[in-house]
C-alpha cells in the first residue's frame, strides 16, 4: 500500500512539467549589449530560471523561435500612462514590446502617489508600471498657478509631498519646466526639490525650460541641478526644436560628455521622430497663461495685452516649435472641434476663408486656447541631430507616448511604433546604430537608470519580461497621416512569465505589477503573490 502510493507520487513528480514556459532556438540579446547567442530560454514562476543552449525538460508552453530574436522586455523610460485607468491593458504599448512604462512624466503625476498605485492594483494592468512624483503638479497644489516664488512654507510643503511621494514608492522627481506652473519656479526651488528626491535615490527628469532656442541654456540649467542635487539627471525626449537650432545636438552632448567627464550622472532619453507633441498652449507666452484660462481669456480682452500675447506667439511660431511655416503643426486632439483632426494649422486658416500667414496662425492659435484649447504635432526636428543623439552611449529610447486605442483621436505615431521603428527603421535600415545597441537602450540601459536590478536583462533569476521579434519584419507601420497601425514583427511579448501578444495578437493577461521605488508590490492577477525584494 505504501509503495503504490510512493510510486503514484514518483510517476506524478515525472510527469509535472519542469517549467511554465520554454522559448526554443532563439537568438538571446541579453540586453547588455553583448552579441546575441543562440539558444533555448525556460521560465518558471514569471521569472527566468535557464538561459541558453538547448534546455531540456518538460514545458507547460513551448514557443518554437527560430529565426527570431529575443529582447528583454523594453522599458519606456518616458510613458503618457495617465489614461491607464481607462486603458488598464495598456494596448497600444505592449503590442510594441513595452513591459514597463515610467508615468509621471513633464512635472505631471497623479498625486498622492501611493493611494494612486494601490488603486490600480484593483482591476490588473496590462504591463508594470512606475512612477515619477510631478513637480508641477506639486507646485500646482501648493501654490496654484502663480508666476512668484515660494514662501519659506510653501517651498517646506512642497518638499514634504516629494518626500512622502518618494516614500509611497516614486522613483524620482520630474519637472516640466516650458509648462505651467514649472516655468515659474526658479533653478533654486527645483535643486531645494530634487534634494529630497535625491535622498531617497531617486532620479530627476527633465523636460527642459527651453527646447529652442533656449536649449544650450535649459542643458547647463539641468547640468547644474545634477550638480547640486548630487543626482542621476536624465533629460528627457532630448532634441533640437526649430530650424534656427538645427545642428545644436553637437554643442549639446558635448555638454553631457563634459558633465560626465566631471563625474556627474547624466542621461538622456529619446523618441525616433522629427516631429514633437504637445499642448497648442506650448507656443503661447507663459506670462499670458498664468492664473488659467479665465485670467488668460481676461487678457485677450484687453487690446494691448492681445497684441503682445500675438507678438510673443509670433515670435515663437517663427522661431521656435512653428517651424515658421503653418504647414509644421498638424492637430492631434481637439475634441470641440473634430474635423480639425489630422489637419494643419495652415488648412485650418485657409478653412476659415483666410490667407496662412503666421499673424493669421498666431490669432488662430489665441482663439482655439480660448475655446478649449488643443493638442498638435510639431513637424520640427532636424533628422541628423535624432541620428545623432541616438548614437550616444548614455541614450535611451522612450516614446513619449500617450496610451491610445484604436480610432481614439489623432495621435502621435511614436504611441504605436516608438520601439519596432528603432529597431527596423534605425537600426537595421538606417544603421544609425546596431541591433544590440539598440535593445541595449531599451532595456538595461533604462532598468540600470531607474535602479531596477531585477529586470531589463534576459538572465537567470530576473522577472521574466520578454520579447521575441522578427528581426527581418520588425518595424513601425503608424504614420502622421494614418497613426492607428499596430507595429508589425512583434510576434510575443511575454509580461512577468505571462503571454500578452501571442503570434502578433493581444491577449487582456493584464500580469503587470506596480513597482515602486525597493519594494515591489503585486496583487494583480496572474502574476505571483509576493515579490518583495
Ligand atoms: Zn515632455
Amino acid at each position: 500500500m505504501r509503495l503504490g502510493a510512493i510510486l503514484i507520487f514518483l510517476i506524478f513528480i515525472s510527469c509535472r512539467p519542469t517549467y511554465d514556459l520554454l522559448v526554443k532556438n532563439g537568438q538571446i540579446y541579453d540586453g547588455l549589449g553583448r552579441p546575441a547567442v543562440r539558444g533555448d530560454v525556460a521560465i518558471k514562476n514569471h521569472h527566468f530560471v535557464k538561459v541558453g543552449g538547448v534546455i531540456k525538460g518538460k514545458s507547460k508552453q513551448v514557443i518554437d523561435a527560430s529565426g527570431m530574436a529575443l529582447a528583454p522586455g523594453f522599458i519606456d523610460l518616458h510613458a503618457h500612462i495617465e489614461p491607464i485607468s481607462l486603458y488598464p491593458d495598456a494596448k497600444s504599448h505592449v503590442m510594441q514590446g513595452v513591459t514597463t512604462a515610467l508615468g509621471g512624466p513633464d512635472g505631471g503625476s497623479p498625486l498622492p502617489i501611493g493611494a494612486y498605485l494601490d488603486s490600480l492594483l484593483v482591476t490588473g494592468i496590462g504591463l508594470n508600471v512606475g512612477y515619477l512624483i510631478g513637480h508641477n503638479t506639486v507646485r500646482n497644489h501648493v501654490m496654484g498657478l502663480v508666476n512668484r516664488q515660494p514662501t519659506d512654507q510653501e517651498m517646506e510643503k512642497m518638499q514634504r509631498l516629494i518626500s512622502v511621494g518618494m516614500q509611497d514608492g516614486a522613483f524620482g522627481i520630474s519637472t516640466g519646466l516650458k509648462y505651467l506652473p514649472g516655468a515659474f519656479a526658479s533653478t533654486e526651488e527645483v535643486i531645494g526639490l530634487s534634494k529630497i528626491a535625491a535622498a531617497e535615490g531617486g532620479i530627476y527628469t527633465s523636460h527642459l525650460r527651453e527646447e529652442g532656442l533656449g536649449l544650450l541654456d535649459g542643458v547647463a540649467e539641468a547640468i547644474l541641478i545634477a550638480r547640486e542635487a548630487d543626482m542621476t539627471v536624465v533629460l528627457t525626449h532630448h532634441k533640437a526644436i526649430g530650424q534656427p537650432m538645427w545642428g545644436s545636438s553637437v554643442k549639446t552632448l558635448a555638454m553631457v560628455d563634459e558633465a560626465r567627464k566631471e563625474g556627474l550622472d547624466v542621461r538622456m532619453d529619446q523618441y525616433p521622430y522629427t516631429a514633437s507633441h504637445t499642448g497648442i498652449s506650448i507656443v503661447i507666452p507663459a506670462w499670458a497663461l498664468e492664473g488659467g484660462i479665465q485670467a488668460f481669456s481676461d487678457r485677450c480682452q484687453d487690446k494691448l495685452l492681445r497684441d503682445s500675447i500675438r507678438s510673443g506667439i509670433i515670435y515663437n511660431l517663427i522661431n521656435d516649435r512653428g517651424g515658421n511655416d503653418l504647414r509644421r503643426m498638424q492637430f492631434s486632439k481637439i475634441d470641440w472641434k473634430p474635423d480639425f483632426l489630422g489637419k494643419t494649422l495652415h488648412d485650418v486658416v485657409i478653412g476659415e476663408g483666410k490667407e496662412p500667414t503666421i499673424e493669421n496662425g498666431a490669432e488662430m492659435i489665441i482663439e482655439i486656447q480660448l475655446h478649449r484649447g488643443a493638442n498638435c504635432i510639431y513637424h520640427v526636428i532636424d533628422s541628423a541631430d535624432v541620428a545623432n543623439i541616438m548614437q550616444h552611449p548614455m541614450t535611451m529610447i522612450a516614446s513619449d507616448g500617450r496610451l491610445t486605442q484604436m480610432n481614439e483621436g489623432h495621435p502621435h505615431p511614436r504611441a504605436y511604433g516608438t520601439f519596432p521603428r528603432v529597431l527596423g527603421h534605425y537600426a537595421r535600415d538606417l544603421k544609425i546604430i546596431t541591433l544590440t545597441e539598440a535593445i541595449r537602450k531599451m532595456t538595461s540601459l533604462p532598468a540600470e537608470t531607474l535602479g531596477l536590478t531585477d529586470r531589463g536583462i534576459i538572465a537567470e533569476k530576473m522577472w521574466a519580461d520578454l520579447v521575441i521579434f522578427d528581426p527581418v519584419k520588425v518595424i513601425d507601420r503608424s504614420t502622421f497621416t494614418d497613426p492607428h497601425q499596430f507595429p508589425d514583427g512583434i510576434e510575443y511579448v511575454i509580461i512577468n512569465g505571462v503571454i500578452s501578444v501571442d503570434q502578433g495578437d493581444f491577449r487582456d493577461s493584464r500580469s503587470g505589477q506596480v513597482l515602486r521605488k525597493a519594494k515591489q508590490t503585486n496583487r494583480t492577477k496572474n502574476a505571483s503573490k509576493s515579490v518583495k525584494k
